[in-house]
Formats: C-alpha cells, sequence, structure tokens
C-alpha cells in the first residue's frame, strides 16, 4: 500500500490498530501535503519506532514524469506508473487560478467515438495514490500551486468510482492538499447508477455531464454508454441531483462538423436544458486520429452559442489549451505509443 492512498480517517485507524494516538496521522498529513518531504525519515517530530513502522506497511515512492510539454498557459505531463503503463495530467493556467486535469484510468472501456483516450481500452483503474501523486508531482514540477482539479483526463472517474472518492477526500481534506470542493470537477460520460450514488455523497464538488448530442439518435452514434443509459435517464438522474444538493451541473457538448453543430441540435438542446439549474459548455473539438470527425468552424460555434442564448440557456465556449501540445485527451499517450517522441 501506498501512503498516498490512504484518507485521514484511514490513518487515524491504522494508529488506534498499532495502538498509537490518532493525532499521529494529522502529523504525517502535515509532513506529506505541507511540507511535502520525499521519505518517512523527515518526519522528524515522529518517534523512531513508529517510523519504522510506516516503512514496513507503506510505500512513499512517487511516479515517474516520462515527458513534459510546455505550451502557452498549459503543460502537459505524460507519466509512467510502477507497472510501466502511462497516464497522462495537463495543467492550464488560467486567470481564476491553476487548473489541473488528471487522468482516473489507464485506457478506457466507454468507446465514445471522437476521443483519443479510448483507442486504448482500458487495462485498470488508477490506484488512488496514482491520481494524488499527479496533483502533487505536477505542483513540485513547475513550482505552482493547482488550485482546481478537474476529472477529465483518461478514462471514466464513475468507472473507478471508489477510489476518485477517496481521492476527492485526500485532495479536499484541510490537512491535506486543502483543495475546496467548489474547485473539484467531476465529468462523467453519463453512468446513471453512480450519478445517483454520487449525488448521495453530498460532497459539494462540481459535476459535468459530457453531453455532446441533445437527442438519442445522434448520441447513440457518438457514444455508446447511451445506448445503456439513454438521455432520458440521465436527464431524470441529473434533476435528482439539482434538487438533492442545489448545485448547478455543467453540460459539456463538443462541437463536431456536421454531427451535432446545426441550429436545430441547438434549438433541441435548448429545449432539453429548459428550466434545469444547468450550464452549457461549447467546446471546440481537438482533432486527433479519428480523422471521421472535424472541428465546427469559430462562426457556426457562435451561432450555436446564439441560439443558446436567445433561449435563455446559461452558455460558454470553452477556451482552447493546448492544441499546440497535443493536449486532446490520451494523445499524448498515444503519440508516444507510436513512437512520435
Ligand atoms: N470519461 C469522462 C471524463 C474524461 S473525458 C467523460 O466522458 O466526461 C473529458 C472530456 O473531454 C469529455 O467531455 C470528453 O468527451 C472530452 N473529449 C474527449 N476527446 C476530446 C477531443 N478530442 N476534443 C475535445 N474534447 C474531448
Amino acid at each position: 500500500m501506498n501512503i498516498y492512498s490512504m484518507t485521514l480517517k484511514d490513518l487515524e485507524t491504522y494508529f488506534i490498530n498499532i495502538g498509537e494516538k490518532k493525532f499521529k496521522a494529522i502529523q504525517v498529513y502535515d509532513w506529506l501535503y505541507k511540507k511535502r518531504v520525499k521519505s518517512f525519515d523527515e518526519m522528524t517530530n515522529v518517534k523512531k519506532t513508529v517510523i519504522d513502522k510506516l516503512k514496513e506497511d507503506y510505500k512513499i515512492n512517487k511516479l515517474k514524469i516520462l515527458k513534459v510539454q510546455n505550451g502557452k498557459d498549459v503543460h502537459k505531463y505524460l507519466f509512467e506508473l510502477h507497472d510501466g503503463n502511462k497516464i497522462e495530467a495537463v495543467l492550464m493556467n488560467h486567470d481564476y487560478g491553476n487548473s489541473l486535469c488528471i487522468s482516473t484510468e489507464v485506457g478506457c472501456n466507454m468507446g465514445c467515438a471522437f476521443c483519443e483516450s479510448g483507442r486504448l481500452k482500458k487495462i485498470r483503474g488508477l490506484d488512488v495514490y496514482e491520481m494524488v501523486l499527479q496533483v502533487l508531482e505536477v505542483e513540485e514540477n513547475i513550482n505552482v500551486r493547482v488550485s482546481h482539479v478537474v476529472l477529465m483526463g483518461i478514462g471514466e472517474p464513475f468507472d473507478n468510482y471508489d477510489n476518485v472518492m477517496k481521492f476527492i477526500n485526500i485532495i479536499n481534506s484541510d490537512y491535506g492538499m486543502a483543495i475546496g470542493s467548489r474547485h473539484i470537477t467531476v465529468s462523467t460520460c453519463g453512468i446513471v447508477p453512480k450519478i445517483k450514488e454520487f449525488t448521495k455523497e453530498k460532497l459539494g464538488v462540481n459535476l459535468a455531464i459530457s453531453l455532446h448530442a441533445p437527442n438519442d439518435e445522434i448520441r447513440n452514434k457518438i457514444m455508446k454508454i447511451n445506448k445503456v443509459y439513454p438521455l432520458k435517464e440521465i436527464m431524470s438522474a441529473v434533476k435528482d441531483y439539482i434538487k438533492e444538493t442545489n448545485r448547478k451541473v455543467t453540460f459539456e457538448y463538443i462541437m463536431l462538423k456536421d454531427i451535432n453543430d446545426s441550429k436545430n441540435c441547438a434549438l433541441e438542446l435548448a429545449h432539453l436544458l429548459k428550466g434545469i439549474l444547468a450550464y452549457v459548455n461549447l467546446i471546440p473539438y481537438n482533432e486527433t486520429s479519428h480523422i471521421e470527425f472535424k472541428k465546427t468552424d469559430k462562426n457556426k460555434i457562435m451561432e450555436f452559442y446564439d441560439i443558446l442564448k436567445k433561449n435563455k440557456i446559461n452558455v460558454t465556449v470553452r477556451k482552447e489549451f493546448g492544441s499546440e501540445v497535443s493536449a486532446a485527451c490520451g494523445q499524448l499517450r498515444s503519440n508516444y505509443e507510436e513512437g512520435n517522441r
């Protein structure tokens, strides 16, 4: 077990079980997340016998950074995990802070037709520490504080649910990284039972739904998960979520040329979201090796935007980050695998 997989509560239980006071957990957290030590030996206010026990029971090793690509306001990381698998994280400098997009799985089984990550089927979900360390390593590498975390890298967070919940607990803990719940966003392609479970957690973190289509006909073509959980079920789960949590939901909508970008699609989308506490994030498509998908022109994106606005839907167009550093989900890994180093 890696120490970075432990929630504060897990550590408290651990210390109680070995006959120590539970406040030791806070001390260890302080060393890990505030002082950022790299070994147990540096935890100088913890007595030797406890240090030895920690060394026996936990690993404290980090991830390996294989490659960093720096662009304007964007830094993209390729990490190697202990078993040789590779994942990505992307840091974006916004005017409101530094937002890190992290991966939650090695590969992905959701099979969205336009997405690069899904080219590699899921090998495994990430362990908690592998998510925590993406944040710690990026902070150390460029000496910044990550203020926002979005779970929008490789993988489907709700397909690795328990580990993702622990990860959120750790980065959100005041004794850990203390990243505020309002600054954490989980994005899902729409796994309905997990949206329902997530509703009950009452975590106060943001929920984003990768919608990408205003009806089942189009959505079935580009997101195969829709055949399992159609729009009607997603919308019903989202409405319950809003009722329970009183939190606004983000709907992500990638603009794909001639697929989901018509005026009719905009009207249909406005109708679907009418009266819901939501906002739409229109995403310029990052072109990938899926050559059948092209990005919608800027004018057409603005036309789509205007229709939503006129119909009183909150909408923004996402700032384009990192197309120059192949920052579309999964692109860095797949380029690397192809020998394009
Ligand atoms: N599986 C989760 C989170 C990872 S994908 C989800 O589906 O939400 C994160 C977001 O990036 C999703 O909205 C996804 O549809 C989008 N995305 C994938 N490939 C993209 C591309 N080439 N250009 C722009 N957005 C992309």
